[in-house]
């Protein structure tokens, strides 16, 4: 039988694994930070209707600058954003995709405070940039000066701040960011997947765009607007910079069927994200009930909850998932991550939780 190693792969390419959360049946599924509440059914058949009408014209290829989605995005960003600030593509990922293949490549590096989300180094990986991880302060926390060292000392071409940071849920401070835009040389990504979760008033990256046209702030759809399945990211950012990307996307990249329901759901982002305090308010009982049981967990601004204090998380998780509950073990030392679902979802897990003890 043939194997990877017997292909004349890349050598860089050699002994990588690719990303793989488990993908397993279970009744309480809490391991990838997805939104677990369904579609409201009236958006959805809004949302179909939309789809409908650009299925009539599939012959034709789709609107390659997706002009509608950008006006609704950027109407939806506020802070002032125009259609030609913005930039979207199939999932963030993607979106990083292409802000590593513009500004990265060959002999670049990229630099990201880990633990963080390991889709970076994969993504870095894949055309060839060279990942660096840098420290962060105690509980996962990032001060600006902690942060600008990292940048001083290996001055990359491509820092990446993912702000609530994913697996730790820690939040970067606004002064960080403003410090890192300042210290660095190259691009700076701020990753706000889950900055909808934060506490609401709180500022984003967003604030920080005009005069800094090195400075992005990507975001997606996947996780508060409850549409992971879509494959629906964007980006904020000057308009040299969407000039940069287009220089290596896809002609064509955004679906018409993904454009279309991409508009509809953003046309009606406050039925969407109307889950969204109710999410927070699960996350804070997890958190609260879990230091109940004796965890501890780190702060979180996202849609879940990184633990610590689980003498033994393979043991944990598959006790967990032998109660149908699916949370994600991380890689890091006595932790693991769950995500905040439904009421009853996230009492099947603390229950469960409680149940399996430490
Ligand atoms: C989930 C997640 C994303 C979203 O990826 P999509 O490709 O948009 O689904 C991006 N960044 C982080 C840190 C995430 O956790």
């Amino acid at each position: 039988m043939t194997t990877l190693d017997d292909l004349p792969i890349r050598d860089d390419l050699r002994g990588k694994i690719p990303y793989g959360a488990p993908q397993l049946h279970v009744p309480v599924a809490l391991n990838v930070n997805e939104n677990t509440h369904p579609i409201p059914e009236d958006v959805a058949h809004d949302i179909i209707a939309r789809i409908a009408q650009a299925l009539l014209s599939l012959n034709r290829y789709p609107d390659r600058e997706f002009t509608a989605l950008r006006e609704a995005l950027a109407g939806y960003l506020g802070h002032g954003l125009s259609p030609d600030r913005i930039w979207a593509a199939n999932g963030s990922n993607e979106v990083l995709q292409q802000v590593l293949q513009a500004f990265g490549g060959f002999g670049r590096t990229a630099l990201g405070f880990t633990p963080t989300y390991s889709m970076y180094p994969l993504l870095s990986s894949g055309v060839g940039v060279e990942w660096i991880g840098a420290d962060r302060d105690a509980d996962f926390e990032l001060s600006p000066e902690t942060a600008v060292r990292a940048v001083e000392e290996h001055d990359p071409d491509i820092v990446i701040l993912c702000s609530p940071n994913n697996p730790t849920g820690t939040p970067v401070p606004l002064e960080t960011v403003r410090a890192v835009a300042d210290a660095a040389r190259g691009i700076v990504v701020v990753d706000e997947a889950y900055a909808e979760f934060a506490p609401p008033g709180s500022p984003s990256a967003l604030s920080l765009l005009e005069g800094r046209p090195r400075l992005i702030v990507s975001r997606t759809m996947s996780k508060a607007f409850a549409f992971a399945g879509a494959r629906v990211g964007y980006l904020a950012a000057d308009p040299a910079v969407i000039d940069a990307i287009r220089l290596v996307r896809l002609p064509y990249h955004l679906s018409a069927l993904t454009q279309a329901a991409a508009i509809g759901a953003v046309e009606h982002a406050p039925q969407m994200l109307a889950m969204v305090d109710d999410i927070r308010g699960q996350r804070d009982r997890i958190s609260a009930e879990l230091a109940g049981l004796g965890y501890r967990p780190y702060r979180s601004w996202s849609n879940f909850v990184l633990f610590a204090g689980v003498d033994d998380p393979q043991a944990t998780w598959a006790a967990l998932r032998d109660r149908g509950v699916l949370v994600r073990d991380v890689g890091i030392p006595g932790t693991l991550r769950v995500s905040a679902g439904t009421e009853t979802e996230t009492t099947a897990f603390l229950e469960a939780i409680a149940a399996v003890g430490r």
